[in-house]
């Protein structure tokens, strides 16, 4: 049997009717903005956020850490949560390319709040770094798909305005957020300068973020993405992919959400596994390993071994995500393979 697959939801392998629209994509040189297929998906999705202009980008990674080098100057400073991606999983691209270091904060579920970010805007003089920029994350991946709160994204834009400071999103689940809350997209992005939108993850294009923005903030991104070897030729293939996600793939995520849900539930009711029920908000879960006296390593390889691929994501954690490659009796096969796992955990403990 093939294994069930919940390490990411990157994994996602196209459908038939995503490679046909790819195949009939009307492509152009997109370095010289012809591409019809890039330009739709980038005015598509900038139009979805209320936006004025969106710029297409290779990956999640190239889109956030162009709009944090078209935000900052060397020896600036940007604010965000400790446990954010632009900070631990884009390989060290912000200090390596921009200069800029970060003043991280903690907080409950990926969340910070308007006064810490108050508290962390440094004073205008020349002993310290400027501060420059505000990165919020939403849904939030480290602290297992969780949404950040509407109302305290106004708060902190209100405190980024007092400062004149830009914010931006990493929005790579925005669409979790939205099919989850209700919340529209344009609502989500109202507060931030830029946004940035992944199509390769529960959205199931192969490739490609979004970063949407001001016509001006677009017009220098540009620059910055061809600097950082991104702009490409005939990106309309892969761009077609991005267009018929975002006709077809987003209202389908609550399934998603409701597969996350109910692995969450019966793992959590297992021996020695816990799961933090409210953190599953959107497609993923955090498994906490510890009480079955095993490191999270070695309960994944058991698990492998029943065909259930999840992640490894150190602290005793496993992560699981759902997408759209999982259907609700793959997760009743994961939940059997969980059930084993913990059984002959149980069994060799006795
Ligand atoms: C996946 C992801 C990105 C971008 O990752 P790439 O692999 O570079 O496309 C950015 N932010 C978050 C929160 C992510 O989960």
């Amino acid at each position: 049997m093939t294994p069930i697959d919940l390490r990411s939801d990157t994994v996602t392998q196209p459908s038939d009717a995503m490679r046909q629209a790819m195949f009939t994509a009307e492509v152009g040189d997109d370095v010289y903005g012809e591409d019809p297929t890039v330009n739709r998906l980038q005015d598509e999705l900038a139009a979805r956020l209320g936006k004025e202009a969106g710029l297409y980008m290779a990956s999640g990674t190239m889109s956030n850490q162009v709009a944090i080098n078209a935000h900052t100057h060397h020896g600036q400073e940007v604010i965000c949560h400790r446990w954010n991606h632009v900070f631990n999983f884009e390989g060290g691209t912000a200090p390596a390319f921009s200069g800029v270091g970060f003043n991280l904060l903690d907080g409950e579920y990926g969340t910070i709040t308007a006064e810490q970010v108050e508290e962390t805007i440094r004073p205008v003089s020349y002993h310290y770094p400027q501060t420059a920029l505000i990165c919020l994350e939403n849904t939030h991946n480290k602290a297992g798909g969780t949404i950040f709160p509407l109302e305290e994204i106004e708060k902190i834009h209100t405190v980024a305005e007092t400062h004149g400071l830009p914010m931006h999103l990493d929005g790579a689940r925005l669409f979790n957020a939205v099919v989850a809350t209700g919340i529209g997209p344009a609502d989500w992005a109202a507060a931030f300068d830029t946004v940035s939108i992944c199509l390769s993850k529960g959205l199931g294009a192969p490739v490609g973020s979004v970063l949407i923005g001001s016509r001006d903030f677009i017009d220098q991104a540009v620059w910055v993405r061809k600097r950082f070897g991104g702009a490409m030729r005939q990106a309309g293939i892969l761009a077609a992919a991005g267009l018929f996600a975002l006709e077809n793939n987003i209202d389908r995520l609550a399934e998603d959400h409701a597969n996350a849900r109910q692995l969450a539930e019966s793992v959590n009711a297992m021996d020695g596994l816990n799961v933090d029920l409210n953190a599953v908000q959107t497609n993923i879960l955090m498994i906490n390993t510890a009480g079955t006296g095993l490191s999270e390593e070695e309960v994944r390889v058991r698990l492998e071994e029943h065909g259930v691929l999840v992640h490894a994501f150190g602290r005793d954690h496993l992560r699981a995500v759902t997408h759209l490659n999982v259907a609700a009796d793959d997760i009743s096969r994961a939940i059997e393979g969980f059930e084993k796992v913990t059984a002959d955990i149980r069994s060799a403990g006795e």
